[in-house]
């Protein structure tokens, strides 16, 4: 096993590189705090550019044998794959919720999000198959067949330390290509037990690798000549730097980035129904997704009424330390550096004119985690920071919208376009917000509506960068490349007495 989840000790993290788990010799480190107690759990020892550059090599190296490998055993490696991850589903949570400070079932529920990714990828056979028309001229026939890419790389956020992996490499390995992942500096842990699971599953040596680092690492993995095809998924500035940088070298790319998702609660909506889904969608994972609540436009009358609810309900939440079990609603943010940048934009929403009805800061809450509870800004304006910017927290800003069109409009703004919904129980309402709402993931009285692995994750705007999005069949797609053969026989009386010159020694 590549690593000790027991033991309080902080345990250095390592890399994989053509099979062998071993420290990375880089000078420089990560550190992994367990949020919930403000602790170091682990150190992460960053590759060198050597060290990547060998890494690729090792991923190059296995590339023939899996392409060769046919489809239906790489399947079968992923079921393998998937019963693993199945029997250690719990540790797996716990690790999670361990480096990264979701609630138990928040890990456990993102980690079976990623379990249906290893589902999906189980179906390659079916996935990969090609087209073909027979007789497309006289005596001619057309098809075409899915490739491997090559030596594929993933680049993964903090923020689902297991999820958003899954979402890359299964799918990636079961078309035939290799796979390099750096996963997120910050939460390592879970990525690197996934790996141990992989090899346990019985991969070849190579096709999975794992290396550790920040921009250094990254930059020689988006620019080293072996690699073919990167996805990525992280903040914005990020995405853009990655999408241009990897497709100025030749690779494709696919670059998730930040987002900032609008709620619309129409006057007509159901208000319980409404106020529980927006509490999950903003507070849920301390509002640490791309795909969380972050602006609710109330339309109508309903403004005043819907805030009162929302502050009694968020304000009732229980925020703190996950380590502990059950016990509480919402854990804490990531790091002491973003509490405080999630607590310095409730500053700058009340000096942007905003009202601060429910403040996270207040929290009954004495020890070193990095726990801020959900807060609510009212009487936010289009313009302010805190509707524009992703402030990647438990807040909530609220902007009050007179009709759906003034909503319509905020959203047409709005700089990103990953998620958006609409509570009420009008179809039309829903209907008109449904085609003109300027976002690329819908909910229709759903709170986060994240599509499931056999969609694609449909960011529009500043929220993705690229043509093929992650997940479902724009996945597969990104992970092949596709050969178009047109082949035609000629009829020949002497044909089948002669050795065919291929077959002579
Ligand atoms: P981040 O952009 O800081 O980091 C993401 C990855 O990029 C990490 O592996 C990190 O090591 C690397 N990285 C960071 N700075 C870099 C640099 N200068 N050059 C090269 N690589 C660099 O993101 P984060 O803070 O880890 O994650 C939160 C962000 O991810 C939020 O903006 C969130 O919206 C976004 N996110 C988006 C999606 C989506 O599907 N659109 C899903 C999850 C998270």
């Amino acid at each position: 096993m590549a690593t000790q989840l027991t033991t309080d000790s902080v345990e250095q993290v390592k890399m994989l590189c053509g099979g062998q788990w071993r420290a990375a010799g880089g000078e420089r480190s990560g550190e992994v705090y367990n949020p919930s107690t403000g602790q170091v759990i682990a150190k992460v020892p960053f590759c060198t550019v050597a060290e990547v550059d060998e890494v690729v090599q090792a991923a190059a190296a296995a590339l023939p044998a899996w392409a060769e490998t046919p489809v239906v055993e790489r399947a079968q490696m992923l079921f393998r794959f998937r019963e693993l991850i199945k029997a250690d589903f719990d540790e797996l949570a716990q690790c999670l919720t361990r480096e990264h400070g979701k609630t138990l079932a928040e890990s456990r529920a993102s980690v079976q999000r990623g379990v249906e990714m290893v589902e999906f990828a189980c179906a390659a056979p079916s996935l990969i198959m090609g087209q073909c028309i027979e007789n497309i001229a006289p005596n001619v026939d057309s098809e075409t067949i899915r490739h491997p890419v090559g030596v594929c790389v993933g680049i993964t956020p903090f923020n689902f330390p297991a999820m958003v992996p899954l979402w890359m490499y299964p799918l990636a390995i079961a078309c035939g290509n290799t796979f390099v992942l750096k996963p997120s500096e910050k939460v390592p842990l879970s990525a690197v037990r996934m790996g141990a699971l992989l090899m346990e599953a019985g991969l070849p040596e190579g096709v999975f690798n794992i290396v550790h680092g920040d921009k250094e690492c990254v930059d020689a993995l988006i620019t080293h000549p072996l690699v073919r095809a990167i996805s990525f998924v992280g903040s914005t500035k990020i995405a853009k730097y990655i999408y241009e940088t990897g497709t100025q070298h030749g690779k494709r790319v696919q670059a998730a980035g930040g987002a900032k998702n609008h709620l619309i609660i129409m006057p007509d909506a159901d208000l319980d129904q409404s106020v529980a889904a927006l509490a999950a969608s903003a507070y849920g994972c301390a509002g640490e997704r791309c795909m969380a609540g972050s602006v609710a436009l109330p339309v109508g009358d309903i403004g005043d009424r819907l805030v009162e609810r929302l502050c009694e309900k968020a304000g009732g939440m229980k925020t703190g330390p996950t380590s502990d079990g059950e016990g509480v609603d919402m854990g804490p943010v990531i790091s002491r550096e973003h509490l405080e940048r999630v607590s310095g934009y409730l500053d700058i929403g009340v000096s942007e004119g905003a009202a601060l009805p429910l403040d996270g800061r207040k929290v009954d809450y004495k020890g070193d985690g990095f726990i801020i509870a959900p807060s609510v800004l009212d009487k936010v304006e289009p313009g302010m920071r805190v509707a524009k910017e992703e402030i990647f927290g438990p807040v909530l800003s609220v902007i009050r919208a007179k009709n759906l069109d003034q909503a319509l409009a905020i959203g047409r703004e709005c700089e990103f376009g990953n998620g958006a919904s609409i509570f009420t129980r009008s179809g039309w309402a829903a209907r008109r917000f449904k085609r003109h709402f300027n976002a690329g993931m819908i909910g229709i009285n759903i709170g986060v509506p994240a599509p499931m692995a056999w969609f694609p994750f449909t960011g529009w705007n500043k929220s993705f960068f690229g043509d093929l999005h992650i997940q479902g069949t724009e996945g597969i797609q990104f992970y092949t490349q596709q050969k178009m053969t047109m082949t035609r026989w000629f009829e020949s009386a002497t044909e089948s007495h002669h050795d065919p010159v291929w077959k002579s020694k």
